[in-house]
């Protein structure tokens, strides 16, 4: 009996059922450098990827192409770029602006070197393209001849898709102004469809920046300017040619548009797959280090690029929030993911994860809850006598990356939380006979099974028994199984936190 099919394999089959015949397939996936990488990024390249696995199995090849926008004009300073002077480059294609940081020739190049490096570690094998090198190398030039020739009956595809206001300084092509060097305000107004000469005006408004009044003629070919987005994307595609690419569902409408462009040009669209967005769970301040909630750029502060490689995986098509719950929830099921489910191979791609005994991410918050340490090399101690030396020893680099992770966490949701109820003399004395029983008994289950007991021998019920240990114990409603929570904080520093809290709320009344 076979597995029902994984989405990357159902993916690999559609592109072989297109071209049958054909041996090795392109798959693109772009890149916008007008801003850092992160790990979302990476992991768009990590789906294509997956992909690209599916192929092989079918006995293809596929090679990746990571396409960098970076002849786009930038269109906003981003938030996390402190470079005021930028404002005046905005429209200005971003591999012709200085790098804010310095140290490369642009500021694409800059994300673009940034992006390499991120995606050098994956071990993918990909073929970085920047778009400015297509452009001004003149490979673009056939395909642009081509566009041109074609130009009609495109401005025809085109122009009924745009609201009015839009159509009226629209063109195929966004010549790059020989005065200012914007490509998003200049305005063709004469173009010859065999020269590919156009006349221009820099007269156009971007978001508020007026062009300079510059007016000019020039010859399209050899990166004097840019194609307009959808027949940029077109070109792309004609060009290598693409057999597939997948995108958000924000770019329906454009891929339509782009595909009927390529048959425009003689070409035949890729397969195309478009996925959900990530949506950010909104009205959650949570802390000044966590601005506006967790996103893809920020995820790695909490979580591994294994949790978004898996995140990745899951359901294309079906919408995720993101939370502090999905870090939580993500991480945990990465870590313990079992090597004989068929999601492993995909998500580990780069090699197996080390063995770690079932060690989870929620265990080392609640650790760190517990006992309020956050220093990884105190945790250790704790780590190695649940998990055993030899495993923590031996992979320490990597479970103390968990910590430092876990610690973010622990620091921007759980401490500003964190609260130790009082309790009342009837509560101590239930918690003190909690604490008789771990003395009494070591094995995780029975201590599980004997808070059962405690609760219904008197009667109360076990869920607010748990709470009210829970309470004690992590200053929260909720925990971990208390048995193999129990082992891995230790019988005495259990005792030891239910002393301190018992001395802090004496205090207290004092
Ligand atoms: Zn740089
Ligand atoms: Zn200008």
């Amino acid at each position: 009996m076979s597995s029902p099919m994984l989405w990357p394999q159902q993916e690999a089959r559609r592109i072989a059922e297109r071209w049958p015949d054909q041996q090795t397939y392109i798959l693109e996936t772009g890149f916008g450098p007008s801003g850092h990488p992160h790990m979302g990024t990476v992991g768009e390249v990590v789906r294509t990827y997956y992909v690209a696995m599916g192929l092989k199995e079918l006995g293809k090849q596929a090679e990746i192409i990571v396409f960098s926008d970076d002849m786009d004009g930038l269109r906003k300073i981003p938030k996390n770029i402190d470079a005021p002077w930028l404002a005046e480059h905005l429209g200005k294609p971003v591999s012709r602006i200085p790098d804010p940081y310095g140290c490369c020739p642009s500021y694409s190049a800059h994300m673009n070197r940034e992006l390499v490096r991120m995606l050098d570690q994956t071990g993918i094998p990909y073929r970085f393209v920047a778009s400015s090198d297509m452009y001004n190398g003149g490979h673009f030039d056939e395909v642009i001849k081509r566009i041109f020739r074609h130009g009609q009956q495109i401005l025809d595809l085109m122009l009924p898709t745009m609201r009015e206001e839009n159509r009226v300084n629209w063109f195929f092509w966004q010549p790059a102004c020989e005065n200012c060097g914007r490509v998003n305000t200049t305005v063709v107004h004469e173009w010859d469809p065999e020269t590919t000469r156009v006349r221009y005006s820099c007269t156009g408004e971007f978001r508020g920046i007026r062009g300079c009044g510059h007016t000019g003629e020039q010859d399209a070919l050899g990166g004097k300017g840019k194609l307009g987005w959808k027949i940029d994307w077109a070109a792309r595609w004609y060009y290598f040619p693409v057999n597939y690419e997948m995108y958000g569902k924000d770019l329906i409408d454009s891929a339509k548009i782009s595909s009927e462009i390529v048959k425009i040009l003689g070409g035949t669209p890729p397969v195309q797959m478009f996925y959900e967005m990530f949506l950010t769970e909104e009205g959650r301040k949570i802390s000044k280090s966590v601005g506006e909630g967790i996103t893809l750029e920020n995820f790695h502060r909490w979580g591994t690029q294994d949790a978004v490689n898996l995140l990745m995986f899951k359901n294309p098509r079906q919408q995720k929030n993101l939370g502090p719950e999905t870090v939580i929830r993500y991480m945990d099921e990465v870590l313990t993911l079992d090597p004989a489910d068929p999601q492993y191979r995909f998500v580990y791609y780069h090699g197996e994860r080390p063995d770690l005994g079932g060690l989870r991410y929620s265990d080392l918050i609640n650790l760190m809850s517990a006992i309020g340490i956050t220093d990884p090399d105190l945790l250790r101690p704790y780590l190695e006598r649940t998990f055993g030396n030899a495993r923590i020893g031996e992979n320490w680099p990597y479970v103390r990356e968990l910590l430092e992770k876990a610690r973010n966490y622990y620091e921007d949701f759980i401490l500003p939380t964190r609260q130790v109820p009082d309790l009342t003399p009837e509560q101590w004395a239930l918690v003190d006979e909690f604490l008789a029983l771990i003395d009494r008994e070591t094995e995780p289950d029975r201590i599980q099974s004997g808070v059962f007991e405690i609760a219904k021998a008197h009667g109360i019920p076990a869920r607010e028994y748990f709470k009210l240990l829970y309470g004690v114990l992590l200053g929260a409603d909720s925990g971990p199984r208390i048995g193999g929570f129990v082992h891995l904080l230790g019988r005495e520093k259990v005792k030891e936190i239910v002393e301190a809290a018992r001395q802090k709320q004496q205090e207290k009344q004092r």
